[in-house]
């Protein structure tokens, strides 16, 4: 605070994921208080790849140098000059067609700007868990209620366990089904409920020399996604080339039964059922185990949030603008997230004072909160409908567009374009500018 007499600004954290101790790094890093409450017992995420783009490194770091060279220590980066190829897995009828580009690439898009780095999640959760002093995670601290009101300067977190805590400023990262979504816009509120996509997702790594054998080096040591009627298969390297990512989706017309978990229990057979449509996608579909899980692709494409915030509480990441996964970017979104909170949060914090009364530092937090959500919303919201769009071209449902590679080319460039072409620095400010306008 920027009186030397007042207490720093004690932020909690609900949800220990990617984009909450993303956050927390932040913030300690502009010397606040952070406290993660994270509902598991452990540290937990999957052992599935993701990546980042260009733009989410340079807020990776400028929320904390170390963020980024942790980033860079564990992950697969992909060379600007390269490309993600687009193939046609339906008609090439045999494996020699399939991996032919004549017979089989539809086209390709140049990585640029966006360049990603790819990592495995649980890596990467765990390196950026290291960055944290100790005593900043409370494992087993489910939120289910808070208190915000407009008298006080403090808000009252209640945990399942029946504690309680407070903080100036509550942060809900807590994902997808997000309690702190629920309580700041309401139960009933339509936005409180993630979205069926009517896809759902099969997710493997694999040796990088059994990908080899089923597609080919040509395929397999680079960025694919693999296009079919109702069915795609995304695969790329990670774990500097030893491993192949693996993430095969398919249209699914009916509901999908376990809507709190998203998952339910699936067989090698079914990807083999989806997937086999072509000799590539056949030979993927036999690396998957035996017994495995898929996933329901929920989002809030149908249903997005009015606000990221109110009061002295806001939503983060998945909380907020849960995306499915076709663009790549839905943490890319959260990690944009968490840099105009540090950088909100640092500014509010500077200001505040102990000598000023307890509603004037509360106005100072709810604006910067409330300039968050302002700056964030277009974006993030045009990601989710984006990505939507983007699973409907890939498996060929998405008009007249889905089938026609040089109409895709041309909606996947904008749409990346709009992903690269932006300014970290013009968001910070504008964020800065509305924080102290509003
Ligand atoms: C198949 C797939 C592939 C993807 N690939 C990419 C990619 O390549 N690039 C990319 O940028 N994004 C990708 N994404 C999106 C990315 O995975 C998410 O955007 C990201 O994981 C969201 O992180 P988060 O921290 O907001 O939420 P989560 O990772 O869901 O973390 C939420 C945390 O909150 C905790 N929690 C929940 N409720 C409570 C509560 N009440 N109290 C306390 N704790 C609670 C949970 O236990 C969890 O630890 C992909 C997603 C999918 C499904």
């Amino acid at each position: 605070m920027g009186d030397s007499k007042a207490p720093r600004l004690d932020v909690a954290i609900v949800g220990g994921g990617i984009i909450g101790v993303m956050t927390a790094i932040g913030l300690l890093h502009r010397h606040m208080n952070v406290t993660i409450y994270e509902r598991a017992a452990a540290w937990h995420e999957i052992g599935a790849g993701f990546g980042f783009t260009g733009i989410a490194r340079e807020c990776m770091r400028r929320l904390d140098p170390a963020l980024l060279d942790t980033l860079s220590r564990i992950s697969q980066k992909t060379s600007s000059s390269a490309n993600t190829r687009y193939w046609d897995a339906f008609h090439p009828r045999t494996k020699q067609d399939a991996q032919q580009e004549a017979s089989a690439l539809l086209f390709q898009m140049p990585e640029a700007h966006l360049a990603f780095w790819g990592a495995v999640r649980s890596h990467l959760l765990l390196a950026m868990a290291a960055l944290l002093p100790e005593g900043v995670v409370r494992f087993e601290k489910q939120l289910v209620g808070y208190g915000d009101e407009p008298g006080s300067d403090k808000v009252v977190l209640r945990f399942a366990d029946g504690t309680v805590a407070d903080a100036h400023v509550l942060i809900g990262c807590d994902g997808i089904h997000s309690t702190t979504r629920q309580l700041l816009l309401g139960p009933d509120h339509p936005a409180s409920r993630p979205s069926f996509t009517h896809t759902v997702a099969y997710r493997t790594m694999v040796p990088m020399a059994a990908g080899v054998e089923a597609l080919g080096e040509n395929k397999a040591l680079s960025a694919c996604m693999h296009c079919a009627p109702n069915v795609n298969m995304m695969s790329y390297p990670v774990m500097n080339g030893t491993f192949l990512n693996i993430a095969v989706f398919a249209h699914e017309s009916s509901g999908f039964s376990d809507t709190d978990t998203m998952t339910a229990p699936a067989t090698r057979d079914e990807v083999s059922r989806v997937a086999g449509l072509s000799p590539h996608m056949a030979d993927m579909a036999q690396l998957f185990p035996e017994k495995l899980i898929k996933w329901g692709i929920f989002d809030m494409c149908e249903n997005p949030a009015p606000t990221y915030a109110r009061g002295l509480v806001c939503i983060a990441g998945d909380a907020a603008h849960s995306s499915s996964p076709h663009q790549g970017v839905g943490a890319c979104m959260g990690v944009e997230d968490a840099l105009v909170l540090c950088e909100v949060l640092a500014e509010a914090n500077d200001k505040l004072s102990s000598e000023s009364s307890q509603t004037t530092n509360r106005l100072a937090l709810e604006r910067a909160l409330q300039a968050y959500s302002s700056v964030r919303m277009e974006r993030s919201q045009w990601l989710v409908r984006s990505s939507r769009e983007m699973g409907e071209m890939y498996q060929w449902r998405y008009g007249p567009t889905g089938r026609d590679a040089e109409r895709c080319q041309a909606k996947l460039a904008k749409a990346s374009r709009k992903l690269w072409d932006f300014s970290v620095d013009e968001m910070v400010l504008d964020a800065r500018k509305r924080a102290t306008a509003l």
